[in-house]
Order: C-alpha cells, then sequence, then structure tokens
C-alpha cells in the first residue's frame, strides 16, 4: 500500500514556513503516494490549501490525526511534547531536530517508537548535498541578513553620483564566510557596498575574493573536521581580536555568521569594539540562537549602543516563508527518495548511509550518541 505522506500546521511561534509546498506534493502524489496536508499548514508561507487540493493532496483539519496517521510526517520544526505523542509507533519523522533543546519532545519520540530523522544530522556529503537543509535555510538567513543591514543603517549601500553630491559606498564587513556568510557577501556586492569578508578557514578566502570582495587573512587555518572551523587556541583569538576590532570599527554594517558545531557561537566583536563604531553603525549577529559573536547581542531584540544598533534576529528563514519552504520541500523531496520505493512503499531497513548518519531515534531508543548522553545526563 502507498506510503502516506502526512504534512502538519507548524504551531512554533512565529514559524511561517510549511515542510511541503505544491509542487513538490504534485510530483509524490505522481509517484504513487498519499499525501495528507493539514488544514492553513502553507497559508501563512502563500500556499493557501486549494493549491494542495489542486495537486492531489487531502486536506486534514484534525491536527492530532495528521499526526497520528502512520507513514512518514514532514516538518520544519521539531514536534511540542505533546505533538510527539500523537504519533502512532513507527511513523517516520523528518524535521529540524534542534536535538539539544528538544530533549523532552526526543524522550516522547523515543517512547512512541517513532524513526525520526534529523535535518542538522544530514552527512555534509556531495551524495546529501540536495538534500542539505542546513544549507538552504542558511542561504535565506544570510540573504535576509544584509537586507535587515541595509534597511538599518543610516546610509546608502551604493556609491551615488547625483545632483545633489556623491555619496561614498558603505562599508559591510561579513564575520563567517559559510554558507550564510557567503550569501550575505553576495547581496552586499549586489546591493553596490564595499565588501569584507572574514573567517578562520583559509579555503573560505577564495569563496570570498570570487564573490569580488576582500578577504581579510589571519595567518592561521583553523580549518578542522567535515569542512567545519575548530576552536581557536588563546593566543589565536587574541590575534583575531586585534585584526576584527579594527575592521569593525571601520564598517558601517557588521553582519556576523560565526559558528562551532556543537560549541557556543565564537565571541568575535565586544563592547569596547562597539564602542569604537561609527554612530549610525549596525551589527546583525545571525549567531544570536548560539549565544552571539558579539557581546551586546540579545536574541531577538535590538540593543542600542552609543547609536550603534546590534540586531539579534531569530529565524530569518521563516522572514521569507515562500522561498525558504520551496527550497526545504525540494530537500525533503530529496530525502524522501531514500525512505520511499519505486512502487511507493516504506524501504525494509534504513542502512542507506545518509539516513544511519541523520537518524535520531528509531526503535525506542536514541540512536544519536549525544542526545542520548544529554538524556542520561538529565536522568530521563
Ligand atoms: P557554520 O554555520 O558551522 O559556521 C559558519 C562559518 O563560521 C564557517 O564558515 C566557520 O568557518 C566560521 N567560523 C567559525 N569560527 C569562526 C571565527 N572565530 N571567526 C570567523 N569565522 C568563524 O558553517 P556552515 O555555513 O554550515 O558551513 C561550514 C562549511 O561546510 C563550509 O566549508 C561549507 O562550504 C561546508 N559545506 C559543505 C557542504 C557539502 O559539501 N555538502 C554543504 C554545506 C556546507
Amino acid at each position: 500500500m502507498a506510503v502516506r505522506i502526512a504534512v502538519p500546521k507548524e504551531t512554533s511561534p512565529g514559524e511561517r514556513r510549511v515542510a511541503l509546498v505544491p509542487e513538490v506534493v504534485q510530483k509524490l502524489v505522481k509517484d504513487g503516494l498519499t499525501v495528507v496536508i493539514e488544514s492553513g499548514a502553507g497559508v501563512s508561507a502563500y500556499y493557501p490549501d486549494e493549491m494542495y487540493t489542486s495537486v492531489g493532496a487531502q486536506v486534514e483539519a484534525d491536527h492530532a490525526k495528521v499526526f497520528g496517521g502512520g507513514g512518514i510526517v514532514l516538518k520544519v520544526q521539531p514536534p511540542t511534547a505533546a505533538e510527539s505523542a500523537m504519533f502512532a509507533p513507527n511513523t517516520v519523522l523528518v524535521s529540524f531536530m534542534n536535538p539539544t533543546r528538544s530533549l523532552d519532545a526526543i524522550q516522547k519520540l523515543r517512547d512512541q517508537k517513532v524513526t525520526t530523522f534529523a535535518m542538522e544530522l544530514l552527512p555534509r556529503i556531495t551524495r546529501a548535498q540536495s538534500m542539505d537543509a542546513l544549507s538552504s535555510q542558511a542561504t535565506v538567513a544570510g540573504y535576509y541578513a544584509t537586507l535587515i543591514a541595509a534597511s538599518s543603517t543610516a546610509k546608502f549601500l551604493p556609491m551615488l553620483t547625483t545632483a545633489a553630491g556623491t555619496i561614498r559606498p558603505a562599508k559591510v564587513l561579513i564575520l563567517g564566510a559559510g554558507v550564510a556568510g557567503l550569501m550575505a557577501i553576495a547581496t552586499a556586492k549586489r546591493l553596490g557596498a564595499v565588501v569584507e569578508g572574514y573567517d578562520v578557514r583559509r579555503a573560505a578566502g577564495e569563496q570570498v575574493r570570487s564573490l569580488g570582495a576582500k578577504f581579510l587573512e589571519l595567518q592561521i587555518n583553523a580549518e578542522g573536521t567535515g569542512g567545519y572551523a575548530r576552536e581557536l587556541t588563546p593566543e589565536e583569538k587574541a590575534l583575531e581580536a586585534k585584526m576584527v576590532g579594527d575592521a569593525v570599527a571601520q564598517a558601517d554594517a557588521v553582519i556576523t555568521t560565526a559558528n562551532v558545531p556543537g560549541r557556543k557561537a565564537p565571541r568575535l566583536i565586544s563592547r569596547e569594539t562597539v564602542l569604537r563604531m561609527k554612530p549610525g553603525a549596525v551589527v546583525v549577529d545571525l549567531a544570536a540562537e548560539s549565544g552571539g559573536n558579539c557581546e551586546l547581542t540579545k536574541a531577538g531584540e535590538t540593543v542600542v549602543e552609543s547609536g550603534v544598533k546590534v540586531l539579534g534576529p531569530l529565524n530569518l528563514p521563516s522572514q521569507l516563508p515562500f522561498h525558504a519552504s520551496q527550497m526545504y520541500a525540494k530537500n525533503l523531496q530529496s530525502f524522501l527518495s531514500l525512505l520511499v520505493t519505486k512502487t511507493a512503499d516504506l524501504v525494509p531497513t534504513f542502512d542507506d548511509e545518509i539516513l544511519a548518519a541523520s537518524m535520531l531515534t528509531q526503535g525506542g531508543e536514541v540512536k544519536h550518541a549525544p542526545t542520548r548522553d544529554l538524556l542520561a545526563g538529565g536522568a530521563k
């Protein structure tokens, strides 16, 4: 029997994305799958129910029934603990899971014998690129961060030659040149700013320069495992603080995106450095959720210090819900190709390398060791 794919309405405050968009539903239905969408699930991303029914989806009004009908449930945000208790045994859940912050839900999913795949755990190998939701959503966040910076500074970004005089281009500095940082650089360049980028991974230098921006280079290379950065030594941190501090003080807008997996975000901008910035300058801190790259950042708030605005926006992909959902849905469609057979059944085993690496819970156990340790630490 064709496997059922269900998409609940997101209930997390401020979340406007939806896990599947009609274009992807149409392809899944064509492949023989049954797709159930909760009524109103796509509305805040501008995909009304009729768009789903017109491509063959069933619309279900009952939230608990969407969760409880078995098959594969697709979500954006981790389910709440209450939602996690609604699953039927052996349901497959694919979602961002934010494992360190969703322990209650994960415990319930374990107890309900749900097979959970967490998008954060997807290995960043070539074969998984089309499923890489961290990258697709970081692309949205980087783009949107530059728009926030542009609309929060007191200045134009481009150079202008007008009858009312010449305007010099703004200086935009991007700290952290991973997926979000590179998109922020590209967007700031398109808006005409003079752009500089900085990262501790030397390989990022070439990518920054290829976007037409200047790369600030520290004489170190902190490339760790899997293409991610490692934490810096105290000596390296002191060198970094000096170089980054001087560059930040010159900038009209700074966008920070630096992260080290599994750790608190590195502190790149101290309060003293903010005090050296020009009045009217802005800092947009994309690492607000993981502790902030700037000492003054308050998650979800704007702090003003000596005329400098420090913004700590949360969940930026949700601010561009139409395309963020479209990209996420394409990632899920690709991930589903590992979970569903040609005859539209669930695969008999989950031993594919990508599935095995991203599996969080299965058969009453937590499969991801760090999360299992965290649960054991809390004696759950
Ligand atoms: P991330 O969100 O973990 O970190 C963002 C950036 O912060 C990284 O570039 C990191 O080097 C940088 N950073 C860490 N500490 C810093 C510090 N003290 N100062 C300045 N910068 C600092 O990373 P991400 O954007 O998810 O991606 C990281 C890497 O993974 C990149 O090399 C990217 O190209 C690679 N990647 C590979 C694939 C793939 O092959 N499928 C997919 C996505 C990303």
